[in-house]
């Protein structure tokens, strides 16, 4: 048994043999195979004072684990002082796990004179850290065992690579096992595409792919699938070897736009590219799929990608359904919203009809007289016309809002839209005595949407109004727009009794209604009209102080160039 002594007295190993006093001495690592323990001396010796300066960990210890040298870099790495570790039992003193029994290790040690291997210790202050050691074996002249510790703490790099294989663990989880259908991209090629276009003199994708659309079938034939999930065999409907390959077989030509975007989205450096495509299987049909494309930074250099498909087959069909129910319950109200002006409309259209009548029977006086006054007849011709015009543009305003037709989506300035709105309620106004004030600057921005169904919307806002303000003593209509930040803002503001706190929250919910005959269909489809233009409709009431219905619309955007 090897007994050490270094400036502690004498210490013996766990099983204490015949003991030797070297003072303070450690084995020259020069010698560690061949030569005695006592060559060195810590405080005279230089080598020893080199290894004890050294930034490396570096210890010595008998075969039992005894510490007989501890060198400034182990106090650095585990914390204890030298006086600490002197002597102590080092698995112990560092609570050393190791990755297999000690047993074993140290019968390999014995057996080959080295041992490396990474083991888990805790340091001085409590924290655990990950040691990468190397054992050397000695013995000294007496035979006696020792073994020469370096170490390295590679705490950090090892989390770092555990860090990185739970992402990788996750990351494959993720592609294999989502129900999204997740596709690997390799477009390297496109590298040396763009590269030819470059020495050709094009400086712009875009502008190139608007002259060359045939370039987008090139780029898709050279990007190739090199991985797909579980998910992709069963939306392309294909084996994983019948994927791989050229990617442009599963995109048809009407989504060759998207596939061109994607790439520009690449090259201008966007994190990641999202769209609505149409996809062809592998058998050749055809579904409708949100594409989204991703481009790590790491991956960007080799030229890899991670694309994903969702099927929104349904999810559109589920779309196209609401929105067809939706503009057949938006014309159901307005027949209903006619129904209720059927006064005002045989009124509108009496009108011309009877002033038709005197002016036919005042021409056809001028024509009877002895002498025919022709101009007079000319003159009540003309007013015929007119009148007859004016009837045929009421009813031509009720056939659009009675027909069932899709919807259109214009460009839309808010002056007329508001006026033909008013003429369709002008006789309503006029027999509930209300008196209107229409404010709508002919500079507005235009808004972008539907002419019928914005003014159902108005329709319907200034019925209510008239409505309400039945029993009020002052009974005004304002329809009031302005610009307002992004877009514009258009209110129907009445004098009535407006409306209670309580109550306002309610009053867009479908069949609500304080009415006798009343249906509750009206607000909650002109919220729906709204909402689908990118508006929104508020209430504002202040108790006793009339309502006020608020509309605030996006406005058109400026014609813009398609995306590429
Ligand atoms: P309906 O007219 O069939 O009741 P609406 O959805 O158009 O359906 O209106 C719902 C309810 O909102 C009305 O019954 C009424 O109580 C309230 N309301 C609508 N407009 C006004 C208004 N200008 N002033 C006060 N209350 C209103």
């Amino acid at each position: 048994m090897c007994t050490v002594g270094l400036g502690m007295g004498r210490i013996a190993g766990p099983a204490a043999g015949a003991a030797s006093t070297m003072g303070e001495r450690i084995p020259s690592v020069s010698s560690m195979h061949d030569r005695p323990a006592d060559v060195l001396n810590i405080s005279d010796n230089s080598l020893a004072g080199l290894l004890d300066a050294a930034h490396e960990p570096i210890l010595v210890r008998d075969l039992e684990g005894r510490i007989l040298f501890w060198n400034q870099g182990c106090e650095a790495l585990y914390g204890h002082g030298r006086e600490a570790a002197r002597g102590a039992y080092a698995p112990r003193l560092l609570a050393t796990v190791f990755p297999a029994p000690l047993e074993e290790i140290t019968a390999r040690l014995l057996a080959e004179g080295r041992w490396e291997g990474e083991v888990r210790r805790r340091l001085a202050d409590g924290r655990e850290a990950v040691i990468a050691l190397r054992w050397s074996l000695g013995r000294d002249a007496s035979d006696a065992a020792w073994v020469l510790e370096t170490g390295r703490d590679v705490t950090e790099a090892r989390s770092a690579e555990e860090a990185l294989r739970r992402s990788e663990y996750r990351f494959r989880n993720v592609f294999h096992a989502m129900s999204v259908s997740f596709w690997e991209l390799d477009f390297s090629a496109l590298a040396g595409m763009f590269g030819a276009l470059r020495a050709r003199g094009v400086t712009s994708l875009r502008a190139h792919i608007a002259e060359n659309p045939g370039f987008v079938r090139e780029m898709m034939r050279a990007s190739q699938v090199v991985d797909v999930n579980d998910k992709s065999l069963q939306l392309f409907e294909a084996t994983r070897e019948q994927l791989l390959g050229p990617v442009d077989r599963f995109w048809p030509p009407c989504s060759e736009h998207v596939f061109a975007a994607s790439v520009i989205a690449a090259l201008e450096k966007r994190p990641h590219y999202e769209s609505e495509a149409r996809f062809r299987t592998y058998g050749g049909r055809e579904f409708d799929g949100l594409f989204t494309c991703c481009y790590p930074r790491e991956y960007l250099p080799q030229g890899a990608t991670l694309v994903g498909v969702i099927d929104i087959t349904d999810r559109l069909r589920a779309q196209e359904d609401l929105q067809r129910v939706q503009a057949e319950l938006a014309h159901a109200a307005r027949i209903s919203t006619l129904g209720e002006l059927t006064a005002s409309i045989a009124h509108e259209v009496n009108q011309p009809l009877s002033a038709i009548v005197t002016n036919g029977e005042a021409g056809l006086r001028w024509l009877r007289r002895q002498t025919p006054d022709l101009d007079e007849v000319v003159r009540a011709f003309d007013r015929m016309i007119g009148e007859a015009n004016r009837a045929s543009g009421v009813i031509g305003r009720i056939r659009t809002m009675a027909v069932k037709g899709e919807p259109e989506t214009a460009r839309l300035a808010l002056g007329p839209l508001v006026e033909d709105s008013v003429l369709l309620v002008r006789r309503e106004l006029t027999v509930h005595d209300v008196a209107l004030r229409v404010q709508v600057p002919a500079d507005l921005p235009e808004v972008l949407g539907d002419r019928v169904q914005l003014q159902q919307v108005l329709v319907n806002l200034m019925v209510n109004a008239a409505q309400a303000m039945a029993g009020a003593e002052e009974r005004v209509l304002a329809v009031r727009a302005e610009a307002q930040g992004e877009g514009v803002a258009l209110s129907v503001t009445d004098t009535g009794p407006g409306v209670p706190p309580e109550r306002l929250a309610r009053l867009f919910d479908a069949f609500y209604t304080t009415k006798a005959g009343g249906m509750g269909m009206g607000l909650s489809i002109c919220r729906t009209i709204v909402q689908a233009h990118g508006g929104e409709i508020v209430a504002i009431s202040e108790p006793g102080q009339g309502a006020s219905f608020v509309l605030k619309l996006p406005r058109a955007e400026p014609a813009q160039e398609a995306d590429c």
